[in-house]
């Protein structure tokens, strides 16, 4: 049984999802995500509700239990975004992801701290993401960010972390999200970082959804993870997903 909480099911057609399933993966994260700067603020809320009742269908059809997480990422912030973050405060929902910074431009900072207060005031885990570029800036930016608002560290996965922003993330007592995937971390470097930092905090996940992925990439890892597999694979997200 493994876990994956890193994954955008919308991208994903059903064959795809029945090959992660039949790979051992039984339990997934379905991270909102809109692939072009959408135009209207409805836009999104629109898409929480199909990955809500749409995606967590599918997934249920192949039999994958699916936790669906809701917000902006920061790459696809809408016009009047406040009427997103009023939609997600006055709603339940699960999770929060993906949210974070990709540049930290004023609007972005201002979007994702507007998540950070709903979530701690419904006590919702969020999975925040790093960009490729300017890694190690921005993921300081962003634990400042946490750091002011005294956000718990228990509620907060750092994602695509490497070797450029590790120590920062390690040392602030947040989970470590470990994407083994092209272009973020390859399946030695992340049972590196395990071997480096321990089992406790890290948490594998593989970002698949629209781009040319690899759908296996947990449960391949675990098996270069031996005793460790348990909490880095499953274990872990469960606890931190509170599911
Ligand atoms: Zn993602």
């Amino acid at each position: 049984m493994f876990f994956d909480p890193h994954v955008h099911t919308e991208g994903l057609g059903l064959s795809e999802l029945r090959k992660m399933r039949e790979s051992g993966v039984t339990h997934l994260c379905s991270l909102y995500f809109y692939p072009i700067k959408p135009l209207f603020p409805q836009t999104l809320i629109d898409g929480f509700r199909k990955l809500k009742e749409f995606e967590s269908f599918r997934c249920s059809l192949v039999d994958l239990d699916m936790i669906p997480a809701v917000g902006i990422h920061p790459r696809c912030i809408p016009p009047d975004y406040k009427t997103v973050l009023e939609h997600l405060e006055a709603n339940e929902w699960t999770a929060f992801g993906e949210i974070g910074l990709e540049v930290a431009s004023k609007e972005e900072i201002e979007v994702f701290s507007g998540h950070l207060m709903i979530a701690m005031e419904k006590d919702l885990p969020c999975i925040i993401h790093t960009p490729g570029r300017n890694k190690r800036e921005i993921t300081m930016k962003t634990l400042e960010i946490l750091s002011k608002l005294n956000f718990p560290p228990e509620i907060a996965l750092i994602d695509h972390v490497n070797f450029e922003n590790l120590d920062l993330v390690a040392d602030g007592g947040y989970w470590v999200g470990l994407t083994v995937q092209q272009g973020k971390l390859t399946r030695e470097e992340a049972v590196k970082i395990v071997e480096e930092i321990g089992e406790e905090k890290c948490i594998l996940n593989s970002d698949v959804g629209f781009g040319e992925n690899i759908l296996t990439t947990v449960p391949e890892t675990a098996k270069m993870l031996g005793k460790s597999a348990k909490k880095v694979c499953f274990e872990n997200a469960k606890k931190f997903l509170g599911v």
